[in-house]
């Protein structure tokens, strides 16, 4: 364990770096981190412990108990990524996603997904959708229900009925777990433009009609939020078409998993993307949470140092301000990375070979945030 430096507040984050480029962009968000943290009134320690294929291969589990053990010692999990071929043969409960990622969900009981759709002014040409539609970039968080819902409803299965096969799941939603999550949602828009879209399906589902109403009972809480509905299908559309508008976007568990992937596509470049799961509240809007880039381990690219290291150091931007009320700190990694970005500074993944654009690796990259800070 280190410590970054001495002050009264310390936050103490479980840093598992995890396989592939994980470690590699890890470095650059702890470098951050430690610089942030030098210049404020508070400081953060780091228990660094093994997962995923990493802990595979040293002690043939991917969530090793000293891991866990660490995480809940902890303020908050700083989480890279886990996977690879390597281990892709595995049993299922031993593959790193798995084995590692969804127990940790589980046993935190991490309940709301936050994935901002971040699109910065200067990177709308990588956007699919037409640039009218993202001139100037556009910024949509995405609140997803994590823990219920149709993937968790019971009963499930696929059993015979009449003579044939049948599969059934359910779509389950208690009012607190409504409730519970749209406070995260509406306690995110106080923090940013006070804009709130709720999605359901209440022309079509019971849940939906619980959905709405819950939602609307939790605004009273938060007079300043402007709240709208919109149903699943035609957000899906309205999010293409005009992203600009959005602010906060709060869907259930399967409308969030798709809608939340659309919004990662639409802002065009998977390594600028970063994501929280929060699970208890600690008062005040805080939480307990994990932060981690939305892609994946990328073994393509894995140990060239080229990765793009921006969705692992602002994942640590939203852990400061999810799980530890430093909005300050948080705005400014988040204003480095976009100035970086602005004055050109590209991995290979958002290159494009335009005039002003420099391409850079992982650490020079963390280099110009840095500077920056
Ligand atoms: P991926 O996100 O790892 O890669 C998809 C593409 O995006 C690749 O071309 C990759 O090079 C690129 N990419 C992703 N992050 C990048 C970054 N920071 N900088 C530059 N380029 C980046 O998805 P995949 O290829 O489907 O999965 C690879 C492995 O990662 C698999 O083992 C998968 O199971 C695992 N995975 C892990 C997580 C997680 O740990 N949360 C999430 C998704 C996938």
């Amino acid at each position: 364990m280190t410590d970054s430096q001495n002050s009264s507040k310390i936050y103490r984050i479980a840093v598992l770096a995890g396989d592939g480029i994980g470690p590699e962009v890890m470095s650059e968000a702890v470098r951050v981190l430690d610089k942030v943290s030098a210049d404020s009134d508070f400081s953060v320690s780091y228990d660094e412990r093994l997962v995923g294929g990493a802990a595979l291969d040293v002690t043939q589990v991917p969530l090793p108990p000293d891991t866990l053990a660490a995480c809940e010692a902890a303020d908050a999990i700083l989480f890279g990524s886990v996977g690879g071929p390597k281990w892709e043969s595995l049993p299922p409960d031993l593959q790193p996603e798995r084995g590692a990622l969804l127990p940790l969900r589980k046993h935190f009981g991490l309940f709301a997904n936050l994935r901002p759709s971040v699109c910065f002014p200067s990177l709308t040409h990588a956007s699919p959708v037409k640039q009218s539609a993202v001139e100037g970039g556009f910024n949509v968080l995405c609140v997803r229900e994590l823990t219920g819902g149709l993937y968790f409803g019971t009963p499930k299965g696929i059993e015979i009925r009449d003579g044939e096969e049948v599969a059934i799941d359910t779509m389950v939603y208690s009012k607190s777990e409504i409730a519970r999550i749209a406070h995260v949602a509406f306690t995110a828009a106080m923090g940013r433009g006070k804009k709130l879209t709720s999605i359901d399906k209440a022309n079509v589902l019971q849940n939906g009609i619980l959905w709405r109403r819950t939602v609307e009972e939790v605004a009273k809480d938060y007079p300043e939020v402007e709240l709208k509905h919109l149903y699943v299908d035609n957000a899906a559309m309205q999010l293409i078409v005009r992203p600009k508008d959005f602010d906060v976007v709060l869907a259930e568990n399967l409308f969030g998993d798709i809608l939340s992937d659309e919004m990662a596509m639409i802002a065009g470049s998977l390594g600028m993307l970063a994501s929280a799961s929060l699970g208890a509240g600690k008062g005040d809007g805080l939480y307990f949470g994990m932060y981690e880039p939305s892609g994946g381990s990328a073994p393509d690219i894995a140990g060239q140092g080229i990765a793009n290291p921006s969705a692992q150091i602002l994942s640590v931007a939203m852990m400061l301000r999810y799980s530890f009320g430093e909005h300050a700190a948080a705005d400014r990694i988040e204003g480095a990375v976009r100035k970086a970005i602005d004055e050109g500074f590209r991995t290979g993944d958002i290159f494009r070979g335009r005039e002003a654009e420099t391409k850079v690796g992982t650490v020079a990259f963390g280099d110009a945030v840095l500077e920056r800070l």
